[in-house]
């Protein structure tokens, strides 16, 4: 999973005895075999896979390792080299003595320091990036018919840098909100009306969740995307040539001689105001080097095929991100970010859902894509490739089921789906759950704007209705607080080395989770009708396409 997301401390010596199957075959249709699921998470979150970081050799291994799986299994390859769909990334770096930002305004120039003024991201674009021009402030820079907002109307960009606030009004919907607010959407919105450039200034609301100071330990942070056949990067604006995102002390000096101060602005924005647009006075330059690297890294994609002559050219498509976040600079000791939870328990109950729809004796109806995405952690990259450079129709994909980093350490009496709220999937979701005696519980974090931040939602933005499935908080064991258990991984293990293999693993956790998740899978493959948006459902509106 990217971005904020959580394991009790306690170092638990493992078990490696195997479930007993006592169900009968009527009551439940998938026997997994957690023996399998352990071995697979085992093997995925070795030291020797050193991390899985997209486009290692580790990485590499752990792509063969669940191609080989598909391949025991029986499933057909699917990828565009075998089981493989190979994907080119650009990489770039920021040359971190290269930024530089100046500021003339009457007889005044300000060079604003980097990075203690303002910070400048490595251009995926071009490796030597510049752009000069007056400066016009949009407010938070958002077009949003549906809700009735323009921070663009009556203003004039064409050729200008645009001066935005980052984040949101605080009335926007949180996942709708996070679809607007979005650097590509804010880009595209200054881009359609011809500005140049974009500069971003923090907020009092966004000091308080994600401060500037704490953005200063990601400065060398890489930045990358996949590259179209043309050898573009995908996502991005060529025609805005630069940018910079502002502290709130040096966003202040750009403020001054306009008609209303930043203070003032801010002020609106306490008031829940949305503030008007207007220009700045004087002109900036602005410019950064950035390197450039082309690396590859694959994609792993096998089929079941459907057993109905017709509805076997319709797809349930499984999901789940084998890449993980390599060393750690920061440990000595152990510096293996071994993504044990993140997301080699994910890519494990993939594995083992995989293998109990292969030896189903009767096939589901509809056919059965497994998808194992890399580049997840570098911004959902290998599913937006894949979803946009897909093996089969994207129109014949009828549902997405996406797992990412789910917490098998207790045995859960819940479940969560980030997004069954925008689509029927909700009840196939339900009747999963209740197979397995847990229930659905609703989204415990609607503000984190889950649905919109992993790989299902690469689906979501080609019109595939999705749900992105995780172990929910209330737990079996009265003992087991699921709520703390999921905050400490969160502050303790997340994208850190501990996420490792000594993680206190329940693995009749991992067999509840694996029912689930073919269960759902294998009601969406039978059902007569594929899984619908909800009636005006935005998402739904937004990405839908005629099928
Ligand atoms: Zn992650």
């Amino acid at each position: 999973m990217i971005k904020k997301l959580l394991l009790g401390s306690a170092f638990t010596a493992m078990s490696f005895t195997a479930c007993a199957h006592n169900h009968s075959a009527t009551e439940q249709a998938f026997n997994p075999d957690t023996q399998r699921i352990k071995s697979h998470l085992f093997f995925l979150a070795d030291d020797l896979l050193e991390g899985r970081d997209t486009g290692s050799r580790g990485h590499e291994i752990a792509a063969l390792y669940i191609a080989t799986e598909f391949a025991k299994y029986g499933l057909k390859p699917a990828g565009t080299d075998g089981y493989i769909q190979n994907v080119t990334f650009r990489k770039a770096n920021l040359v971190q003595a290269s930024p530089s930002f100046t500021l003339r305004r009457g007889d005044d120039t300000i060079d604003f320091a980097y990075p203690k003024e303002y910070l400048a991201g490595p251009s995926l674009l071009n490796t030597e990036a510049a752009v000069s021009g007056e400066m016009v402030f949009v407010g938070y820079g958002i077009v949003a018919d549906e809700l009735s907002h323009n921070d663009y109307s009556d203003i004039d960009v064409e050729g200008k840098i645009v001066v935005t606030l980052a984040g949101k009004p605080s009335d926007f919907p949180s996942e709708e909100g996070a679809h607007f607010a979005s650097g590509y959407q804010k880009q595209k919105y200054a881009a359609d009306r011809g500005a140049v450039g974009m500069i971003t200034i923090t907020t009092p609301k966004n000091e308080k969740v994600r401060p500037y100071q704490s953005r200063l330990s990601y400065i060398h942070t890489p930045r990358m995307a996949w590259l179209n056949e043309n050898g573009e990067p995908a996502n991005s604006f060529p025609q805005i040539k630069g940018g910079a995102y502002m502290s709130e002390a040096a966003a202040r000096k750009l403020f001054e001689g306009a008609p209303r101060s930043l203070d003032e602005v801010y002020a609106e924005l306490e008031a829940d105001k949305v503030p008007a647009g207007f220009a700045l006075p004087g002109t900036v330059d602005i410019s950064k080097t950035s390197t450039h690297d082309v690396i590859t890294s694959p994609n792993v994609v096998g089929v079941l095929e459907g057993s109905d002559p017709e509805l076997k050219d319709e797809y349930v498509v499984f999901s789940a991100h084998s890449d993980h976040i390599g060393f750690a600079k920061t440990v000595k000791k152990d510096n293996i970010n071994n993504g044990a939870m993140d997301n080699a328990s994910g890519t494990s109950v993939m594995l083992e859902t995989a293998r109990l729809f292969s030896e189903m004796k009767e096939k589901p109806k509809r056919s059965i894509l497994f998808v194992s995405v890399t580049g997840e952690e570098k911004g959902l990259l290998g599913a937006d490739y894949f979803a946009r450079n897909p093996t089969v129709p994207v129109t014949s994909m009828v549902a997405n089921v996406n797992l990412d980093m789910p917490i098998l350490t207790y045995e859960f009496a819940d479940v969560i789906a980030f997004g069954a709220n925008h689509s029927d999937l909700q009840a196939s979701v339900e009747k999963a759950a209740a197979n397995a005696d847990i229930e659905l519980s609703p989204d415990p974090w609607p503000d984190q704007a889950l649905f919109t931040r992993s790989d299902h939602y690469a689906f979501v933005k080609q019109g595939v209705p999705a749900v992105f499935m995780v172990p929910g908080l209330k737990s079996k064991d009265p003992n087991v607080d699921g709520s703390k258990v999921f905050g400490q991984f969160l502050s303790t293990h997340y994208h850190k080395p501990s996420d490792d293999v000594n993680q206190p693993f329940n693995w009749k956790a991992a067999e509840t989770f694996t029912k689930v998740n073919a269960q759902i899978g294998l009601t969406l493959a039978n059902q007569e009708e594929k899984p619908m948006w909800n009636e005006g459902d935005f998402f739904g509106n937004t990405f839908s396409k005629s099928k």
